[in-house]
């Protein structure tokens, strides 16, 4: 697990801390993910007009129509991969990046696909400026995945599709888990599926969700 330059003890390691108690109080337990959240720092990654609510339990607008989800799902997701911080994780839908940077610490590699270009630089630009090593971000498709770096030890996608896109399967590693949100553009179950062996996947459902859609050849059109 490398987790970059990130120390924590800056002006907002009390608002960080709250949020640690507030996760733990709506059931995370996953260690691993709280201390990442002790020591990310949110406010870095969403726009100076919401940095004020920046450690609220919240979903926050990051532009182009995108969000930044809520905290205590975004580390519910994590906590589901199981991570034991020797994984190589892909993630699509790096958004801001904040998640990206929330898995680094508790994996041993990220990789990341953003398919808005501004996303991309930006994610791109804070990743570099925190000292966060073991993360790297494409801009493209994600519902293609990243078949150069595959196998996947997980996969964790953070939009909603229609159904699993199958280049996502393929490039799960046998014993890997992936973790994505199915269903219409309103409303979603979070699904977590398993690959058991090569052509043996197992489907659980977790709950309701709701993400903005999975947008490329794989998911929803446009
Ligand atoms: N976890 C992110 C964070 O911490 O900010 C938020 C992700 S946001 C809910 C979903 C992201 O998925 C958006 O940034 C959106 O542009 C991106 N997205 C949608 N379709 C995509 C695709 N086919 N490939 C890659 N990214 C995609």
């Amino acid at each position: 697990m490398v987790a970059g330059g990130l120390s924590g003890g800056d002006s907002y390691q009390g608002y960080r801390t709250r949020l640690v108690e507030t996760l733990q109080s709506r059931g995370i337990r996953d260690l691993g993910v709280l201390r990442a959240v002790s020591l990310v720092p949110r406010h870095r990654f969403v726009p100076e007009s919401v940095r004020h609510r920046a450690y609220e339990d919240a979903a926050l607008p990051i532009g182009g129509g995108q969000t930044i989800s809520q905290p205590w799902v975004q580390a519910r997701y994590i906590e589901v991969l199981g991570l034991t911080g020797r994984e190589k994780v892909l993630e699509v839908g790096t958004g801001s990046g904040y998640q990206t940077a929330l898995l680094a610490m508790v994996a041993d590699r990220v990789f990341s696909v953003e398919r808005v270009p501004e996303l991309t630089r930006e994610a791109q630009k804070i990743m570099l400026e925190l000292g966060i090593g073991n993360v790297t971000i494409l801009g493209g498709d994600g519902t293609l995945g990243w078949r150069p770096y595959a196998p996947y030890d997980a996969v964790l996608v953070a939009a909603a599709s229609p159904e699993v896109p199958k280049p996502l399967l393929e490039q799960l590693a046998v014993g890997g888990r992936l973790v994505i949100p199915i269903g219409d553009r309103e409303k979603q179950a979070l699904h977590l599926v398993t690959r058991r062996d090569a052509d043996n996947y197992e489907t659980t459902s977790l709950g309701d969700v709701r993400f903005v859609p999975l947008i490329g050849e794989h998911g929803f059109r446009r």
